[in-house]
């Protein structure tokens, strides 16, 4: 990010224009909509602001002689829009009186730039694209204006005019921030998004007790919580919309390695965030130390979000988790997420369930060579029925054997999923015989194993992928 949005206070002084013709009038429109107060130095002489509405033209000063001489005083930005080489030498000069200087389609010598706009009275969206495409904004522009409701910038104003009174009576910032959150979710939010402004602010008068209303206990403080979030396999877009409310509400966010850095980046941005799973190489913290993590911060009144990749559920040790969490009276809940083999059979089209072929499916997990030697692999030799094996890149060997042991064909079709749903997934399809050969072909973890006639429907094998052809190219060429 080179440009950080910022929002400029058009009261604080004039801005100053230099510049003519189509391009400079359309910085003029656009500034006196928002407005501001303009010094014009039309650098063709023609002061025309036919088109702007009375209100719009009385903002505009008319300047003349040398912009280059201008007086510079009490200006809060400096826009050069159809001035030619004047707005060059204008930029040095704002540059060097730090000035906020923009010369239009001319990144070098901008130290602003303006972003597409939504503008919907008290809320503003900016979206920039870094001037490196206005037309990528424009589109992002467009889908915002969808999804926005159009009277977003009157619950922000009608927030705006209680601010005050509520601060004054929830002196604690965290029970306060939930009280608003409440109002904006609940029915005094929408009764302002429906244009019954006068209903709401009745509903608003009507509150009692704003501290109980927030959810706070008898000694006014915020109640706190833990959720345990599914965080998916990897992409971002894969989170859930209540996992996505949960990380945006968290105070803070307990999370394992397995999950990606582009998950946490859509957490709120000033909530904390602690690593508590395994690294490579290094233990975790620990289960106790992490239950004690999550029930300490609820007690203090944090909401807080126990984020795991895949589905908390699924091989998460979500469930002893929860169970620390009832024995402390903490409350909670817990948000599903996609688990890695959902996530791999969606990614390479492997239909876990199949009409006649595959009817049952099981997960299981075979950590180490000693965890398959425990496995009941003789319940698992249904033809039809698809395996899927998390951990298991370790234990591939005494996978095979145990499965072959129990009866289930060489030929069974197995795939090697590895860092599904991220960009760098990866996968090896084979036969079961060929299972721990196809696990040497992954370059790293997390991978997950599918087993059953169902991988012979998947992406690569009826497609031998791109690495297929390139290893063996490598070798016809050695
Ligand atoms: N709760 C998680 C599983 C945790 S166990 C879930 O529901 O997905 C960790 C194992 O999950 C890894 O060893 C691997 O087998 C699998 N896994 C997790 N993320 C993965 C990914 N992006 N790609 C492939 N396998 C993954």
């Amino acid at each position: 990010m080179r440009f950080l949005p910022v929002f400029l206070d058009l009261q604080a002084g004039p801005v100053l224009l230099i510049g003519a013709g189509e391009l400079a009038r359309a910085k003029l429109r656009l500034l006196a909509a928002a407005g501001a107060r303009i010094r014009w130095y039309a650098t063709d002489g023609n002061h025309d602001v036919s088109g702007l509405d009375s209100a719009g033209a009385a903002r505009i000063e008319l300047a003349e002689g040398d912009p280059l001489a201008a007086d510079l005083t009490g200006v809060i930005a400096i826009l050069c829009a159809g001035a030619g080489d004047i707005g060059t030498l204008m930029s040095a000069r704002a540059k060097a009186v730090g000035l906020p200087v923009n010369v239009m389609d001319d990144l070098s010598h901008s130290t602003f730039i303006f972003p597409a706009i939504v503008d919907r009275g008290d809320v503003v969206v900016a979206i920039g694209t870094g001037g490196a495409s206005p037309v990528v904004a424009r589109r992002l522009r467009e889908r915002i204006e969808a999804v926005l409701p159009a009277r977003i910038g009157d619950l922000a104003s009608f927030i705006g005019r209680w601010r005050k009174l509520i601060h004054n009576r929830i002196p604690e910032f965290p029970l306060r921030r939930r009280f608003w959150e409440r109002v904006v979710d609940g029915p005094i939010g929408a009764l302002v998004l429906a244009g019954r402004k006068d209903e709401a602010e009745a509903a608003l008068k009507d509150i009692s007790d704003p501290t109980a209303f927030a959810g706070g206990s008898a000694s006014g403080r915020a109640e706190g919580s833990v959720t345990l979030v599914g965080a998916g396999p990897g992409d971002p877009d894969l989170l859930t919309v209540k996992a996505l409310r949960a990380l945006q509400d968290a105070d803070v966010i307990f999370y394992d390695e397995l999950v990606s850095p582009e998950i946490l980046d859509r957490a709120r941005r000033d909530a904390s965030r602690v690593p508590v799973g395994r690294r490579v190489g290094k233990p975790g913290i620990g289960q106790d130390a992490i239950n004690s993590l999550m029930i300490e911060a609820a007690k203090s009144g944090q909401r807080a979000v126990r984020l795991k990749g895949g589905d908390p559920f699924v091989f998460g040790r979500g469930g002893e988790e929860v169970e620390a969490l009832r024995e402390a009276g903490v409350s909670y809940s817990v948000v599903p997420g996609i688990t890695a083999g959902l996530g791999a059979a969606a990614q390479f089209e492997v239909p876990l369930t199949f009409r006649h072929e595959a009817l049952r499916i099981t997960f299981l997990t075979a950590h180490k060579a000693r965890d398959a030697q425990t496995v009941d692999w003789s319940t698992l030799t249904d033809e039809r029925m698809t395996v899927v094996v998390y951990m298991g890149m370790t234990a591939a060997p005494s996978v095979r054997a145990g499965l072959l042991a129990a009866g289930r064909s060489p030929q069974t079709p197995v795939g090697v999923f590895a860092r599904v749903t991220r960009p760098d997934a990866q996968a090896a399809v084979g036969t079961l015989d060929q299972l721990p050969a196809l696990v040497e072909q992954i370059d790293r973890g997390p991978a997950i194993l599918i087993i059953g006639d169902v991988v012979a429907h998947s992406a690569p094998w009826r497609h031998p992928n791109l690495n297929h052809v390139i290893t063996q190219l490598l070798e016809a060429a050695e």
